[in-house]
C-alpha cells in the first residue's frame, strides 16, 4: 500500500490526511526529511503560501524537497500547495520561494481580489462527474508550459482561469478538495503515486 504524505508545516493537515486514508492509503504528515524520505508521494496543502515558504527554510526541508521532486516523487499543491509548485509567481512577495515542478505562472490571491471565497461545479479531466470546488483566496494559473496539461477551468461555461493542471508526476489544484465529503481528487492523486 502506498503511503502518501502531507506536508505539515501549516495550513489544512489534518482534512488532507483524513481524505487520503479515505481512499485506503496510508499516510504521514512530514515534518523532516527522514519523513520525506519515507513517503511514496506528497501533499502539500493550502495555508499561506509565504508562511510555508519560510517555514520550509528554517525546517530545513526546502532543499531535499526540492531534490525529491526533480527525481520525480509525485507531488500535490492545492491553494497555497499550487503556488509552492509554481515557476513564477505574480502578487508574491519577492523572497517567497517555489519549486518550479510545473512551468506554470501562478497568480496569487486572484480570485480572492473580488471576494474572499466561493464554491463552483468545475468539470475536473479524469472525473466523470462535476466536482464541487471550494475556492479561498485561491490563486489561478495564468498561463502554461507546453507540457503541462490543463484539468479545469473556472467558470459557467468552463472557459475562465485554468484552476487544476497536471505535469508529468506533479498536480495542482486552486480549490481545496480536502473540505466536504467527495474524495475523487484524492483517489485521483493515489491513483498517480500508485503508478508512479
Ligand atoms: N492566499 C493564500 C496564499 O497566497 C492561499 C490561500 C489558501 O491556500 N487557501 O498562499
Amino acid at each position: 500500500m502506498v503511503k502518501i504524505g502531507v506536508l505539515a508545516l501549516q495550513g489544512d493537515v489534518g482534512e488532507h490526511v483524513r481524505a487520503l486514508e479515505k481512499t485506503g492509503a496510508r499516510t504521514l504528515a512530514v515534518r523532516r526529511a527522514e519523513e520525506l524520505h519515507a513517503v511514496d508521494g506528497l501533499v502539500i496543502p493550502g495555508g499561506e503560501s509565504t508562511t510555508i515558504s519560510k517555514l520550509l527554510v528554517v525546517f530545513d526541508l526546502y532543499t531535499p524537497l526540492k531534490s525529491r521532486i526533480e527525481q520525480g516523487m509525485p507531488v500535490w499543491g492545492t491553494c497555497a500547495g499550487m503556488i509552492m509548485l509554481a515557476t513564477s509567481i505574480l502578487d508574491g512577495r519577492p523572497d517567497q520561494k517555489s519549486f518550479a515542478a510545473i512551468d506554470m505562472v501562478v497568480r496569487r490571491n486572484a480570485f480572492g481580489r473580488q471576494i474572499d471565497s466561493y464554491e463552483e461545479n468545475l468539470h475536473v479531466e479524469g472525473l466523470d462527474d462535476p466536482f464541487r470546488a471550494v475556492f479561498i483566496r485561491a490563486p489561478w494559473v495564468e498561463s502554461v508550459g507546453k507540457n503541462v496539461e490543463v484539468l479545469a477551468r473556472a467558470g459557467d461555461d468552463h472557459d475562465g482561469p485554468i484552476v487544476a493542471v497536471r505535469s508529468g508526476m506533479a498536480l495542482a489544484t486552486s480549490f481545496h478538495p480536502e473540505i466536504g465529503t467527495d474524495h475523487r481528487m484524492h483517489e485521483l492523486f493515489v491513483s498517480l503515486v500508485r503508478r508512479s
